[in-house]
């Protein structure tokens, strides 16, 4: 199990040694040629199950025409394709609003134990599906938060399902809230959230790229499992939105470690 420790400004110097990595992936730029790549993306995002619904409405109109089965299969079929893309079209509305907004400070009061308890309950169906087994180490005391009620559920949504989706059957997904009086990172009073999981980890290459829009670690891994690319491209841009940080540990073989800070 990876170890999700903080280095912050108390780092040792020791950091390139070890063998977790580490990424702050906040604040990475995309780069202008990513911002040209996204048309592009897009495009063969929607065509890839755009082609196959075409493809299956030919084959319905032809040679199924008459066979019951091979239609109600081609259904099934035609029915997660377009869920794919609605899931895609959601996705770029969402991303679209948090990037808008990221210079707008959300202002709501957010008791994150309470949302947290929250999300892990809507999640856990899911994770009984999978055989993951999801657990919430945090204090029974409110912790406040100023934010964006539905944008930080999306964040604690899109890590654990990540956490379930990719760590797999038989695994533990771990939710961890802890406070801070003066975080090393915001260098205030801080909660950390960590989402913790067992699984395949994340290869170090991948780390800096993690949250690019449709960038994905193991793309016929995400593609199976439906995932759209953009789950964690979101994530940053409301933790962002937050004044908070992100970051991943990972390392291959040995599970992931996701760590939103959030001032308080
Ligand atoms: P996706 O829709 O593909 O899940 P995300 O933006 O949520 O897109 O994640 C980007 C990529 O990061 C995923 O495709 C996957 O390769 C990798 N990833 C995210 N979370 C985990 C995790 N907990 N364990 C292993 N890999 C992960």
């Amino acid at each position: 199990e990876v170890q999700c420790r903080y280095v912050g400004n108390n780092g040792d110097g020791q950091e390139g040694a070890v063998l977790v990595s580490f990424m702050d992936v906040t604040h990475l730029e995309q780069a202008g040629q990513m911002r040209r790549d996204f048309v592009a993306n897009v495009s063969h995002e929607l065509r890839t199950p755009l082609t196959a619904l075409m493809g299956f409405i030919e084959t319905l109109r032809g040679p199924a025409r008459e066979d019951a089965a091979a239609r109600e299969r081609f259904l099934q079929i035609m029915a997660d394709e377009a869920d794919r893309m609605n899931r895609l079209v959601g996705d770029l509305l969402s991303l679209n609003r948090v990037e808008n907004e990221e210079r707008i400070r959300p202002k709501e009061q957010i008791d994150l134990t309470g949302q947290l308890h929250s999300t892990l309950n809507s999640l856990r169906p899911l994770a009984d599906d999978a055989g993951v087994e999801l657990t919430l180490d945090a204090q029974d005391e409110p912790v406040l938060v100023t934010g964006d009620t539905d944008q930080l559920r999306q964040v604690f949504t899109n890590l654990v399902e990540n956490a379930i989706k990719y760590g797999g059957s038989g695994g533990l997904v771990k939710v961890v809230l802890t406070l801070f009086d003066r975080d090393p990172a915001v260098r205030e009073p801080s909660a950390r959230v960590q989402i913790i999981d067992n699984g395949p980890g994340i290869d170090a290459v991948h780390l800096p790229r993690l949250t690019e829009r449709f960038y994905r670690a193991d793309n016929h891994r995400s593609r199976q499992l439906g995932g759209t690319g953009l789950g964690l491209a979101i994530v940053k841009h409301i933790v962002n939105r937050h004044r908070g940080r992100l970051r991943v540990e990972s390392e291959l073989g040995k599970g992931a470690c996701f760590t939103v800070i959030l001032p308080r």
